[in-house]
C-alpha cells in the first residue's frame, strides 16, 4: 500500500482501524462516514475496496485497487439448514440440477406482491391453459424449458421464521427495491437477512415505469451497501422491471437463472426425501393441508411423512395448480392432505418406512421440545458471559432500534469505541423504528440482542422475543446503554488471574495438636499470613506442599490474619511433613 499525492492504493479489502491509519483519521469518523452511507461496522471489520474508495473519497483522496482480488464474503451468521447439510452429505455422482428456489424480499410496498403476481401471470399468458387458482405459498414457471420456483408466502415473515428455525428454503433472494424510493429500512434488513443465510441476492429494481423513476440513484444506493450492480463492474445484478406493466420479467427470469448456474443448485431425486413446510392450514372438510417444498429425494403420494411434530399417510399430493400428481421431485412445491397435526411454516419434514417410526419420531421430539423450552439458551447480557466461556459465542451480536437517526449515530459511535475491545461487537443491524417481530426474528435466528433507544416493542415483538428467549433492553440515555454492555462485555473478558504475596513466615517448631494432626509454630518475617489464603511450604529450594492455609493461632485462639513479627501456629488441611527451618510463603489469587 502506498499513497502518491491524493491518489491512495488501496487493498480489495481492508480493516476500518487500517483504513482509518492510512488516511490520518480517528476511526469514529470513518465508521460514522461509513454510517451515514448506510455501511454498518465496527473497526475490526473488513471493507471492500468500493466502499473504502467512498469513504475516502469523501477525505478527497482518489482510491486506486492494489490487487484485483475481491473480498469473498463479510461476516457470515445463521446455522446451515438441514436440507442443505443432507445435500451437502449425498454421494456427488447423484446430485442433479434442480429449479432454483426464489423469495422475495423488500421494502413494503416496494412491489413484492405486484412482481410475484406479475411473474405468475406471464406464466399463464405463456400458455397455460384454465389459469392458475389456487394459492399454495409457492408456485414455479418455466422458462427456457427449465424451471423455477417461487416462494409465494408474505415475503419477509416466511423467510425470517424459516431461517430462525435454521431450515430456511430458498437458493436465491430477489430484492425489490422501488426505483422511485430506493433503498429503504427493509431493504437493508433484507439484505441483512440474505447475508445471514448465505444465500445469493440480485435485484428487482422495479416500478421503472414512473416519472420519478430514479435508478441510478438506487444503484448508487446498493454500490454503497456492498451490492455493486453488474453494470458497474460488481457482481450484484440489477434489473430494471416494471410489475405494473409487466416489463423487464423475462430478463429477469433469466438473471435468476444465470445467478442459478452460478450457484451449483443441486439435489439426488433418489435420495433421502427431505423439504420444509411452506406453510399450514386447517380445513373443516379436508383435515391439515400442507404446503411441502421438497429439497432432496422425492416425495410419492401414499410416503409416509414426519413434519414437525406431526405426522401421517399422505393420502394425497397435488402441485401448485390443484392438480394431483403421484411424485414431487427437488424443488417441487406440493400440497399434501393426510398430516395428523399442524407443522409450522419452516419446520422440516422427511419420509420414514413405517407409521411406527413416524411416532417414535414425534413422540421424541416433543420430549425434546419440552426440555428445550426448559433449557432454551438464552442470549442476554446477562448470560453472554458464560456462552463466551463455554464457547458458544465469540463475539456480542447487536441489532440496534433507534427513535430518529439523530439518536443512531452517537449511539453507534459509542458502541464502536466498546467494541474495540478483545470481544468483538456486531452490530447485525441499526435502523430507526420501534423494535418489530423482524428484529426479533433476526436476532433469534442470529444469536443477537436487541437494543431499543427511545423505542417500544411491538406487541407481536415481545411475545415472540419471550418465546424464543431473545433478550430485548430499552434505554432512554446513552450512557445507561454503553454501561451495560461494557460491564457485559468486561464479564465476557476471561478475567486475568495473578498470584500476590502478602506473606512469609518461618517454621520455630513442628508440633502435634490432637484436633489438627501437626501444627507449625511459626514467626511472620515478613507481610502477614491470612487464614483460607493459599501457602506454600518450602524446604531448602524444594516446594514440598502447595494448598489452602486452614487454621491459623495465636495464643489459643482463632485469628483470620497475623502480621510480621508476631508468632502463631498454622495448620494445613491433610499434611503433616512439618519441620522446624521450613519458609511458608503465603499469597492470594486475584484478578488482575
Ligand atoms: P408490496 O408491499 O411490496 O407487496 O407491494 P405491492 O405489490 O402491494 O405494491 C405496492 C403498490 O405499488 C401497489 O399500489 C402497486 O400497484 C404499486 N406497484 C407495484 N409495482 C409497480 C410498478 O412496477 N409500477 C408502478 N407504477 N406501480 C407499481
Amino acid at each position: 500500500m502506498s499513497s502518491n499525492g491524493n491518489k491512495l492504493e488501496l487493498p480489495a479489502s481492508i480493516v476500518i482501524r487500517d483504513l482509518a491509519l492510512k488516511i490520518e483519521k480517528s476511526p469514529i469518523d470513518l465508521i460514522k462516514k461509513l454510517m451515514t452511507n448506510g455501511v454498518m461496522a465496527t473497526i475490526n471489520q473488513t471493507v471492500d475496496f468500493d466502499t473504502a474508495a467512498i469513504v475516502v473519497g469523501e477525505y478527497g483522496f482518489e482510491a486506486i485497487l492494489e490487487t484485483v482480488e475481491e473480498e469473498a464474503g463479510k461476516v457470515e451468521v445463521g446455522e446451515v439448514p438441514l436440507w442443505r447439510q443432507m445435500i451437502a452429505g449425498e454421494n456427488n455422482a447423484f446430485l442433479k440440477t434442480r429449479p432454483p428456489v426464489i423469495t422475495i424480499l423488500g421494502h413494503v410496498d416496494h412491489g413484492k406482491t405486484s412482481l410475484l403476481d406479475a411473474i405468475r401471470s406471464t406464466e399463464v399468458a405463456a400458455g397455460e391453459a384454465g389459469g392458475i387458482t389456487q394459492h399454495i405459498g409457492a408456485y414455479q414457471v418455466e422458462k427456457k424449458g427449465r424451471l423455477i420456483t417461487f416462494l409465494d408466502t408474505p415475503g419477509h415473515a416466511a423467510f425470517t421464521q424459516m431461517r430462525a428455525r435454521g431450515a430456511q428454503g430458498a437458493d436465491i433472494v430477489v430484492l425489490v427495491v422501488a426505483a422511485d424510493d430506493g433503498v429503504m429500512p427493509q431493504t437493508r434488513e433484507a439484505i441483512a437477512h440474505a447475508k445471514a443465510a448465505r444465500v445469493p441476492l440480485m435485484v428487482a429494481l422495479n416500478k421503472v415505469d414512473k416519472a420519478n423513476a430514479n435508478p441510478d440513484r438506487v444503484k448508487q444506493q446498493l454500490a454503497e451497501l456492498e451490492l455493486v450492480p453488474d453494470e458497474w463492474g460488481g457482481s450484484t445484478m440489477v434489473i430494471p422491471v416494471s410489475a405494473k406493466q409487466k416489463q423487464g420479467i423475462d430478463d429477469l427470469l433469466e438473471g435468476i437463472l444465470l445467478v442459478a448456474d452460478s450457484n451449483d443448485i443441486k439435489a439426488n431425486p433418489n435420495g433421502k426425501v427431505i423439504g420444509t413446510v411452506i406453510e399450514a392450514e386447517l380445513d373443516k372438510s379436508k383435515g391439515v393441508l400442507a404446503t411441502l417444498l421438497v429439497q432432496n429425494g422425492t416425495l410419492e403420494a401414499g410416503d409416509i411423512v414426519v413434519a414437525g411434530t406431526a405426522y401421517g399417510k399422505l393420502r394425497a399430493i397435488t402441485d401448485y395448480k390443484g392438480k394431483p400428481i403421484k411424485k414431487a421431485g427437488p424443488s417441487t412445491p406440493v400440497a399434501v392432505m393426510g398430516l395428523s397435526g399442524m407443522p409450522s411454516a419452516g419446520d422440516i419434514f422427511e419420509v420414514v418406512d413405517s407409521e411406527k417410526e413416524a411416532r417414535n419420531i414425534v413422540s421424541e421430539r416433543t420430549e425434546a421440545a419440552k426440555t428445550l423450552s426448559q433449557t432454551k439458551k438464552k442470549v442476554s447480557l446477562e448470560d453472554l458471559f458464560a456462552n463466551v466461556q463455554a464457547g458458544e459465542a465469540k463475539g456480542l451480536n447487536l441489532i440496534i432500534k433507534a427513535d430518529v437517526q439523530g439518536s443512531l449515530d452517537p449511539i453507534m459511535g459509542e458502541l464502536n469505541k466498546l467494541g474495540e475491545g478483545e470481544i468483538g461487537l456486531h452490530i447485525l443491524h441499526a435502523e430507526t423504528g420501534n423494535i418489530s417481530n423482524n428484529d426479533v426474528m433476526l436476532a433469534a435466528a442470529s444469536k443477537a440482542i436487541v437494543i431499543g433507544f427511545n423505542v417500544q416493542a411491538d406487541v407481536d415483538g415481545r411475545r415472540l422475543a419471550e418465546k424464543e428467549g431473545v433478550d430485548i433492553r430499552l434505554y432512554e440515555i446513552i450512557y445507561r446503554m454503553t454501561e451495560d454492555i461494557e460491564k457485559a462485555l468486561k464479564g465476557m473478558l476471561a478475567p486475568k488471574l495473578v498470584e500476590k504475596v502478602v506473606g512469609r513466615a518461618q517454621v520455630l517448631a513442628a508440633f502435634s495438636a490432637s484436633k489438627f494432626g501437626k501444627v507449625a509454630g511459626c514467626k511472620v518475617t515478613d507481610g502477614e499470613l491470612r487464614r483460607g489464603a493459599r501457602v506454600r511450604l518450602f524446604r531448602g529450594a524444594d516446594m514440598i506442599y502447595e494448598g489452602d492455609l486452614s487454621s491459623l493461632r495465636h495464643e489459643k485462639e482463632d485469628v483470620k490474619e497475623i502480621r510480621q513479627g508476631y508468632e502463631c501456629g498454622v495448620g494445613f488441611k491433610s499434611f503433616n511433613d512439618i519441620e522446624a527451618g521450613d519458609q511458608l510463603v503465603c499469597y492470594i489469587v486475584e484478578n488482575s
